[in-house]
């Protein structure tokens, strides 16, 4: 391995690339070490950060992980090699709302447009093992979903509604049962019910 996580962290910083707070990844990587978690999808890989730390967590953890943007993707790509798991990450290209994949997955991993966080859960549920969670990032989006009425941007405010409709739909969702953390930058676990 000749490359470290402090580097991807400190390019993510450079470039001004979304990836996940400490603390959300911190939380991640111990619910897949804890709960025995094999396959991952996530969607929404940027350059690799956070499906680097879930295959490192240990050996058996398999993940496939999807980008839309190809400078990312072609990022990504780089970091995977470095860290020498490409055996272990699947990088997929496009946009994830036209991809088709027939695999199961223990963990579903929601990282990506946050407007569209609706659509990615009902699309990609299917694709859920028995037993398995999906996991969404972002869900307090920097502390604005609780204090809307310091957004003087319609765009940001339209944003933050998306947030608020998807924590409805999460809520009211007879299928799952999720469970809210305040951590990171807000993070849910959605389990099927039996
Ligand atoms: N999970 C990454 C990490 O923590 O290292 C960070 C992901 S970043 C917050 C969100 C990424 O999702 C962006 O790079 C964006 O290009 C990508 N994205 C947004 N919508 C997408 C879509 N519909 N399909 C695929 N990728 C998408």
């Amino acid at each position: 391995m000749n490359k470290n996580l402090r580097e991807i962290e400190k390019y993510a910083e450079m470039y001004n690339i979304p990836i996940m707070q400490k603390s959300g990844i911190n939380f991640l990587t111990k619910y897949i070490r804890e709960n025995n978690v094999r396959n991952i999808l996530e969607i929404g890989c940027a350059i690799g950060y956070s499906a680097i730390q879930m295959a490192l967590v240990n050996d058996k953890v398999k993940v496939t992980t999807i980008e839309r943007d190809n400078e990312r993707y072609l990022q990504a790509l780089k970091n995977i090699k470095e860290f020498d798991l490409e055996k272990r990450i699947t990088l997929i290209s496009g946009d994830a709302l036209d991809i088709e994949l027939e695999d199961k997955y223990d963990l579903i991993f929601i990282d990506a447009a946050k407007a569209q966080y609706i659509k990615f859960f009902q699309k990609y549920s299917k694709n859920l093992k028995k037993n398995g969670v999906i996991v969404s990032d972002n869900l307090d989006f920097h502390g604005l979903v609780n204090q809307e009425e310091h957004i003087e941007s319609k765009n940001l405010r339209q944003l933050v509604d998306k947030i608020r409709d998807y924590i409805d739909f999460l809520k009211s969702n007879t299928e799952f049962t999720t469970k809210f953390y305040k951590v990171g930058d807000g993070i849910s676990v959605s389990t099927k019910n039996e």
